[in-house]
C-alpha cells in the first residue's frame, strides 16, 4: 500500500494574500492572518498526493512584496530541493501574481515544480476558492509532469506559465488569463493534462545586492514628454515603456526617448496585454521602428511589468545596455 510517507515532498510557503485573510472581530475589512499550517488543515484530501512542509513566510498583502523578499523566498525554494522537496507551491496574494512568479521563473534554476495560487474570494465569503486552488497547486507541485517547465500559476483548475499569465479582473475567480498562449494545462477530477509544454527561459542569478529601480511608464493619449524627461534625474537604471499597440509612442516623445535610451537601458512593451512588440511594420514618427532603430529595447512577448522584473534582475547583475539587448532579444 502506498502510504503519505511515500508521496513526494512538497513545500507550502504562505505569503498572506486574501487566501489567508480574515477579521479580527471588532475591525474591519479582511487581513491576512491565516499561515501555511493552517491553510493546508482546510484543505481535505491533500494527503492524496504530497507529503507537505509548510512554511510560514511572509504574512501581507502582496503588493507590500519585494525583490528582497522574492530572492530570499526563491533561495529557500532552491535550499529545499536540495534537502530533497521534489517541488513547492507558494501562497500569496493574487494582486502581484503575475510579477512574483516571474521572479521566481527566472532565479530558481531547479527543474522541480514551483507553483504559485492564490484565492480570489477570501475565507468569510461563500464559495471562498482557496482550498480547491491549493489542493489544485498541490496536485501540480507533486507531478512529475510538471518538472522543467518554469514556474506555474495554478487557479481556477488551469495550469499558466509565469511569463504568459496576467491578472485581468478586479474579483472573477477566472482573473487569470495567458493571452498570447493559453493555458499551458488544466486539471479535471484531480487528473492533469498539459496541452503545451513551455522550455525555460534562460534564468537570472540570485542577485547579490540590492536591485535597482526601474521606472513603468504607461503611454495614453495626448503623452507629453515630462515623466520621461525626469527618470534619470530621480536616479532609475531603466525604464520600460507601455506603448500603444504593437510599440507605438506620441511622436513628440521620440526625442526624450532617445536621449534616455543612450544613457540607461529602456524597454518597450506594449500596453495591449496581449501579442509580441512590433519590430519591422510601421514607418510613421514614434513608430517600433523608429524606436528600435534610436536605441529602444523590444520587449518581446512580455507584458510591462514581466519587462519590468527581467530588466530590473538583469540590472541587478550588473548587466549594461548592450547585454540588456542581447537577453531580450530571445524573448
Ligand atoms: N486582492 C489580493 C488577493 O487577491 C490581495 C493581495 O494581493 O494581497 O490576494
Amino acid at each position: 500500500m502506498v502510504t503519505v510517507q511515500d508521496r513526494p515532498l512538497v513545500a507550502v510557503f504562505s505569503l498572506g494574500g486574501t487566501i489567508a485573510s480574515t477579521n479580527a472581530r471588532g475591525t474591519d475589512g479582511v487581513t491576512p492572518r491565516l499561515g501555511a499550517e493552517e491553510l493546508l488543515a482546510g484543505v481535505p484530501g491533500l494527503d492524496d498526493f504530497a507529503k507537505l512542509e509548510p512554511v510560514a513566510f511572509r504574512r501581507t498583502a502582496s503588493g507590500d512584496l519585494t525583490f528582497d523578499d522574492l530572492a530570499a523566498l526563491a533561495a529557500e525554494i532552491g535550499a529545499r530541493f536540495e534537502a530533497g522537496a521534489a517541488g513547492a507551491v507558494v501562497v500569496q496574494g493574487t494582486d502581484t501574481i503575475e510579477e512574483t512568479s516571474f521572479v521566481l521563473d527566472l532565479l530558481v534554476s531547479a527543474p522541480n515544480p514551483v507553483v504559485v495560487t492564490g484565492a480570489m474570494r477570501n475565507p468569510t465569503l461563500a464559495g471562498p476558492d482557496g482550498p480547491a486552488n491549493l489542493r489544485a497547486a498541490v496536485r501540480v507541485a507533486a507531478s512529475s509532469e510538471a518538472r522543467g517547465l518554469g514556474a506555474l500559476v495554478v487557479l481556477n483548475d488551469e495550469v499558466h506559465a509565469a511569463r504568459f499569465v496576467a491578472k485581468t479582473h478586479t474579483s472573477s475567480p477566472a482573473a487569470f488569463r495567458s493571452a498570447p498562449a493559453g493555458p499551458v494545462g488544466w486539471l479535471v477530477e484531480d487528473r492533469l493534462r498539459f496541452a503545451v509544454r513551455t522550455e525555460r527561459l534562460p534564468g537570472v542569478p540570485l542577485p547579490a545586492g540590492p536591485v535597482p529601480p526601474v521606472a513603468l511608464l504607461t503611454m495614453s493619449l495626448g503623452e507629453g514628454d515630462r515623466l520621461i524627461g525626469q527618470v534619470g534625474a530621480l536616479g532609475y537604471a531603466g525604464l520600460v515603456v507601455e506603448s500603444f499597440g504593437g510599440g507605438h509612442v506620441p511622436s513628440w516623445t521620440v526625442p526624450a526617448l532617445e536621449r534616455l535610451a543612450a544613457t540607461i537601458p529602456v524597454v518597450l512593451a506594449s500596453r495591449t496585454g496581449g501579442g509580441d512588440i512590433l519590430q519591422a511594420t510601421y514607418g510613421f514618427p514614434g513608430s517600433e521602428r523608429e524606436l528600435i532603430a534610436r536605441g529602444l529595447i523590444p520587449a518581446g512577448f512580455l507584458n510591462g511589468p514581466k519587462a519590468r522584473i527581467l530588466l530590473s534582475l538583469l540590472l541587478a547583475n550588473g548587466a549594461g545596455i548592450d547585454e540588456v539587448r542581447t537577453v531580450f532579444a530571445d524573448i
